[in-house]
């Protein structure tokens, strides 16, 4: 959600004809310094936020160098008063504050920006000549302290939805698409539904638009984004409703696209008319993120996540009996408050009965605000990093057997383009969300082709273009 935020804020940026410098800025001389420098904030767990104040802290070096350079900080961080307390208090090198609820207004800030910094220069310019030299000299001061020319707005929460934002994408063949926005499960450990506000779905007939924009435009997959797709209500112009898998259906025919991906869906939402609807649209990827969190329902009622360990095994039972070769992968918090070792081994068991594609495994960190924050039996560091690396080690061996179970298999590949890591090789994914390294022409990036499964590692296969 966030990585599609800030397609989003460089796309507006380009809009209005701000370009964005490549990453090696800061250490090759061969570019040129940025102007301005946006962090988008994540405040799921805690190193996130620590991160963010370490990068905060060094940004004050590149501000006394240059002191027209724009400091910028967004995202969820941004939603939680004691964070922007600290950032008001401490950081007076911070030049433009703004939330997950008002991203539309940042070039806008930007704007307003320049023109109180412009204001103030001129007020400065006005006073009188005595003592002009040390004037300016703390005026300058002031400039690089921000404080009075921030532009600084956060909203708690919106009805609205702003369309029609321009997105710059990663990739031309493939896209994010929001379909809501906000949460509305209170899952005991989760930050979301504080810093990203209450459920709304975007109107069906402008997600199809944008799909069958995006489809002209060369797109070939797109990603259908919310925290838990499966409980989208979206309301028509004719006033009729639409459920989640009537998107789907409709996504479907659109014209030129291939692949239809989404995340996240919430395993106490997943009806029997989407499962069936993996098994009916052809573009419907065999594949689903379904994050059980924990494998004991104990622990489950207590993270408030509405179902329990029978009711998710069920749910994937019934996942591949409808599509046998469904791909699955999971998110799975260790050490949740008061989980005893009995909670912990259920969890390894349920992970060895599903066995996951892949995992997503997060120790539990408490987040301020949330109920399980206030749980009264946190659980010690080391016993939680012991079992985080024994379940580690288990989803990594998961993992690897079913990918070597690909080996010898003709997989369809949509060419993500250069690998990243070794020359002369591409990437792509399989419609199982496989990651799959072979060589060929960069000029088939973009297209769909046929691979040969040759080999496989734990979190990547290797193919041979057919
Ligand atoms: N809406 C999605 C998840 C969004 S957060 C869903 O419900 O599946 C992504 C993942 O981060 C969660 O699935 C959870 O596993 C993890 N997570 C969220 N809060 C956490 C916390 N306080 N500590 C550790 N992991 C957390
Ligand atoms: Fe967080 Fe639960 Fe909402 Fe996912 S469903 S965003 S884990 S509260």
């Amino acid at each position: 959600m966030n990585e599609h935020d800030s397609e989003v804020i460089s796309g507006m940026l380009a809009q209005r004809g701000y370009m964005e410098l490549p990453e090696s800025t800061e250490t090759d001389g061969a570019h040129a310094d940025p102007d301005i420098i946006i962090i988008n904030t994540c405040s799921i767990r805690d190193n996130a936020d620590q991160r963010f104040f370490g990068t905060l802290g060094q940004l004050k070096k590149l501000k006394a160098k240059n002191p027209d350079f724009a400091v910028c900080v967004c995202g969820c961080m941004m939603q939680q008063e004691h964070i922007t307390d600290r950032i008001r208090r401490s950081y007076p090198w911070v030049d433009v504050i703004f939330g997950t609820h008002n991203i539309h207004e940042f070039p806008d800030m930007l704007e307003e920006l320049y023109e109180n910094r412009a204001k103030t220069e001129r007020a400065k310019a006005a006073q009188p000549a005595p003592g002009a030299h040390q004037d300016y000299a703390r005026a300058k001061h002031e400039i690089r302290s921000s404080r009075e020319t921030r532009v600084d707005r956060i909203y708690e929460d919106t009805e609205e939805i702003v369309e029609g934002l321009p997105a710059k994408r990663l990739y031309t063949h493939k896209s994010f698409v929001n379909i809501m926005f906000g949460c509305n499960n209170f899952c005991a450990y989760c930050i979301v539904p504080y810093t990203r506000g209450r459920e709304k779905s975007r109107c069906p007939e402008d997600i199809l638009t944008e799909v069958k924009a995006l489809s002209a435009d060369g797109v070939r997959e797109v990603t259908l984004l919310g925290q838990n797709v499966n409980s989208y209500r979206g309301v028509d112009r004719a006033g009729q409703q639409w459920d989640f898998t009537d998107l789907i259906y409709a996504l479907n025919g659109v014209e030129g696209l291939e692949r239809i991906r989404f995340m996240t869906s919430h395993p106490k939402d997943l009806s029997d008319k989407l499962i069936e609807a993996f098994a009916r649209c052809d573009k419907l990827c065999n594949y689903i993120h379904l994050p059980v969190q924990a494998g004991s329902s104990r622990v489950l009622e207590r993270m408030n996540r509405k179902y329990t360990r029978e009711q998710y095994l069920q749910l994937v039972k019934k996942l591949r009996e409808a599509v046998p070769d469904i791909a699955i992968s999971t998110d799975i918090i260790v050490g949740f408050p008061g989980e005893t070792e009995e909670d912990f081994r259920q969890t390894l068991e349920l992970a060895e009965e599903v066995r996951y594609d892949s995992a997503f495994t997060f120790l539990y960190s408490p987040r301020p605000g949330t109920p399980a924050a206030e749980y009264e039996d946190q659980i010690p560091e080391e016993v939680k990093h012991e079992r985080f690396n024994r379940l580690v080690e288990m989803m990594n061996r998961i993992s690897a057997e079913k990918n070597a179970a690909y080996v010898g298999r003709v997989c369809t590949v949509l060419v993500d383009g250069p690998d990243k890591k070794s020359r002369g090789m591409l990437s792509g994914r399989t419609d199982e969300f496989k990651l799959v390294d072979f060589e060929g022409p960069e000029e088939i990036t973009g297209k769909l082709v046929e691979v040969e499964i040759t080999g496989s590692n734990t979190f990547s296969l290797k193919g041979r273009l057919l």
